[in-house]
């Protein structure tokens, strides 16, 4: 009976059609607009269908449904760029009928007078669980895999399918309002305590369950449809909201620092929305959607958060015409910090690994650690004790490098030095099989010149992970002088594989994302020698956008750490190379105080034993004369912090280290958390404009120094009137 290429219909006997959603050639369902013609179709016929008593609309996969489809979030940018032409009003309005085509789709599903129910098998995300809040029931399986969520805000915008309509007229506003402003997932069980489903079931009884619900009568009226229908907890005018309304707006602040328009809709659409009919209530959404999709925000969210992200995922840097890699076999050598944890990961993605150190002890001692991450999942229910011994029987430690003749990727992760390197290169090589590839995880050492250790060069590549691998989402290729295609393909096969998003770089010191972080804690540095307050500092960096100060996270990485790397730029570059008085406030924290950070205990902040807090150091204060609080622009910290981050990014492309602005808008997100509101750091800088970016650069740079004068590239751009995504285009279109 079947006339749809995403849809299959089965009436059973009773009369309850199942509709099944199952895309040809995708690997998730996600609504294009072919879906939706289709939906609507399908509400059609059934109403047209007498046979019909109601629906249960489920998926053929194991998951439900992401949500949007990236085409469609796309074509929303075109008609965006409409809107900036000619005949903006009426672009607009094209805007506004184009994001209504969801919201009174699903309208028209729960007034189409036939009861409908989803069963809700997997995955339920955006666009497909506001398709299932317009359903009068319904029912999730229990299953692990089932998440639900509302995510939409992680990419500059938000629930706009009716979403902040349905969901504070089902949960209470407070819940509806945390779940949405934060896009976390829920459990089905979580969303039925909230009141979001209405039954949670064995994955087997989904069906079943959801046809009885229909079989019991339910009645194809949502309750906001009913006569005398009241919002849980009274709506908007009763003494609950009065304590909830004031505070909603300081604690979203609080969180978002005021970055997140897409947020704060959310807020309104509620706020608003309950204190008018539903319909209404749907018109308000729609309308602050059209707003907030014009924000620069949303634009740059999205282009990095979800389709460059996707693109990168996918292998837009892989180069064509070679066979995907296939890993029987991953080698990691060094079984330290890094790779106990590299080692983890690939065995988590299903590959073998050997874990290879110096001796035995040290080797088990690396697979302890998997051990231990093994045993905490299980305890906390996320992983089955079968996957924990699979996993852990599928990593073998040893001191023998016998054991990676047949690997198919090496990874070194040894100490970090030149000498223990060249010599772990030679013992692996001599027993390596000739088609393998060599990754070096450095931080620091050029690929280049480590490749010169290797006798295949073009199979020699650099793997940089970051710490704590198990959830940091991004790792750095490092392309040496001579590394070939194959490598390169190899590489980012094995990032997919375990499930990371891949940035491709060429080679020098400190890659990209630690160039940017170097100058993230140089400018805090800068900050701290002109006086100003160190909780200024590590303020204006959060109200920025940053996640973590660059106090605090020169604390994290470890102020010694920064200590070895400047005396490492004198002994390589010469003294000229670093600034003398950052490298005195650093020697006086590790050499004169003991302060290396937090594994010391002591940094740039004190860490009291637990549950205390960790504080600022008050010696900090006596370092340098201080500035009154009152006499510091806060908002030329923010500005100075960010401008820094964003210069660096330019400067790596401009040298040719980052070739393409999708992955150093992407790697500095997912690599140091680059606020993510502007899009990463190259989109920070389109999204105000080259122009005015150059003219905040000189302004800085007149008062702060001249790290901040903008580059020639800038310049030039600035005077064309380019940006980064348009003038290197052309390469990422390469690239894809
Ligand atoms: P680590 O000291 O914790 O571990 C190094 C391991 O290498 C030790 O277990 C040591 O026994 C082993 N080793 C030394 N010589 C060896 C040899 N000849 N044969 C076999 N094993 C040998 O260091 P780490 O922090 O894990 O760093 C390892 C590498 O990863 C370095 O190149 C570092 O720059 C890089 N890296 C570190 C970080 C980080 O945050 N620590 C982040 C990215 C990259």
């Amino acid at each position: 009976m079947s006339a749809y290429n995403n849809f299959t219909i089965e009436t059973d006997a009773d009369g309850i059609a199942l509709v099944t959603w199952d895309m040809p050639d995708k690997s998730m369902n996600v609504f294009t607009v072919e879906v939706m013609d289709e939906l609507d179709k399908i509400i059609d016929q059934v109403v047209a269908d007498a046979a019909v008593k109601g629906v249960v609309i489920t998926s053929g996969k194991s998951s439900f449904s992401g949500g949007a489809d990236l085409s469609m979030i796309k074509a929303s940018f075109d008609l965006l760029k409409d809107a900036q032409a000619a005949d903006p009003a009426t672009a607009v309005k094209k805007l506004f009928d184009t994001t209504g085509r969801m919201t009174w789709l699903f309208r028209k599903l729960e007034t189409s007078g036939k009861p409908w129910v989803s069963a809700i098998n997997g995955t339920c995300m955006g666009g497909a669980f506001e398709m299932s809040l317009a359903c009068h029931g319904r029912v999730a399986s229990n299953a692990k895999s089932v998440k639900i969520a509302l995510p939409e805000v992680k990419v500059g915008i938000f629930p706009g399918a009716g979403g902040t309509q349905r969901v504070p007229r089902l949960a209470n506003a407070q819940d509806a309002l945390q779940m949405m402003t934060t896009g976390s997932s829920l459990t089905g069980a979580r969303a039925k305590a909230m009141n979001l489903v209405h039954q949670v079931v064995e994955p087997d009884q989904l069906i079943p369950a959801a046809k009885q619900m229909i079989k019991d009568g339910l009645k194809p009226v949502q309750p906001w449809d009913e006569k005398g229908f009241k919002a849980p907890g009274g709506g908007i005018w009763t003494p609950a909201s009065a304590q909830l309304w004031p505070a909603a707006p300081a604690i979203l602040r609080r969180e978002t620092a005021g970055n997140y328009p897409g947020a704060l809709a959310i807020l309104k659409c509620v706020y608003e929305g309950l204190q008018v009919p539903f319909e209404t209530g749907l018109r308000i959404e729609q309308r602050y959607f059209t707003h907030i999709l014009q924000t620069t925000e949303a634009f740059s969210m999205i282009r990095s958060l979800f389709i460059s992200m996707q693109e990168l995922g996918k292998g837009a840097r892989r180069p064509a015409g070679i066979p995907k890699a296939e890993f029987k076999k991953v080698a990691v050598v060094g079984a330290g910090f890094m790779g106990a944890s590299i080692a983890y990961v690939t065995a988590a993605a299903g590959i073998p690994v050997v874990l290879i150190d110096r001796d035995q002890e040290a080797a088990d001692k690396g697979k302890t650690h998997s051990e231990g991450l093994v045993t905490g999942a299980i305890g906390k229910g996320r992983m089955s004790k079968e996957d924990g011994e699979k996993l852990l029987s599928l990593i073998t430690p040893t001191p023998d490098y016998a054991a990676l003749a047949d690997a198919d990727l090496v990874i070194e992760a040894v100490f970090e030095d030149r000498t223990v390197k060249k010599e772990v290169t030679e013992k692996i090589e001599a027993v390596l099989k000739e088609d393998a590839i060599f990754a070096s995880n450095t931080s620091t050492l050029p690929i280049t010149g480590l490749a010169k250790n290797s006798r295949r060069p073009n199979q020699f590549i650099g793997i940089h992970f970051f710490s704590p691998v198990e959830n940091m989402m991004l790792v750095e290729v490092i392309l040496g002088k001579e590394t070939g295609d194959k490598a390169l393909a190899t590489a980012l096969d094995y990032v997919a594989a375990i499930r990371k998003t891949p940035i491709v770089v060429n080679d020098t010191r400190g890659f990209y994302v630690n160039r940017c972080v170097f100058r993230y804690m140089a400018e805090a540095y800068d900050m701290l020698i002109e006086g100003v307050p160190a909780a200024m500092i590590e303020n204006a960096a959060k109200m920025a956008g940053m996640p973590v100060g660059p106090l605090s996270l020169n604390d994290e990485v470890a102020v010694d750490l920064s200590y070895k790397i400047f005396k490492a730029s004198i002994a390589d570059l010469g003294a000229e190379s670093v600034d003398l008085r950052h490298m005195e406030l650093v020697t006086t924290l590790v050499e004169g105080e003991g302060r290396l950070g937090r594994k010391a205990g002591k940094g740039f902040y004190d860490y009291p034993p637990k549950p205390a807090k960790k504080k600022l150091w008050p010696g900090l204060k006596d370092l340098y004369p201080q500035q009154k609080p009152e006499d510091v622009d806060i908002q030329v910290l923010k500005q100075r912090l960010l401008v820094t981050i964003a210069l660096e990014a330019a400067r790596t492309m401009e040298e040719g280290i980052v070739t393409d602005p999708r992955e150093a808008d992407v790697g500095s997100i997912l690599g140091f958390g680059f606020a993510p509101y502007t899009g990463g750091t190259l989109s920070y800088i389109d999204g105000m404009g080259v122009k005015a970016f150059v003219a905040l650069c000189e302004k800085l740079a007149a008062t702060y120094g001249s790290h901040f004068q903008p580059t020639p590239l800038l310049k030039d751009m600035a005077a064309k009137d380019e940006t980064f995504y348009g003038r290197f285009a052309p390469q990422a279109k390469k690239a894809a």
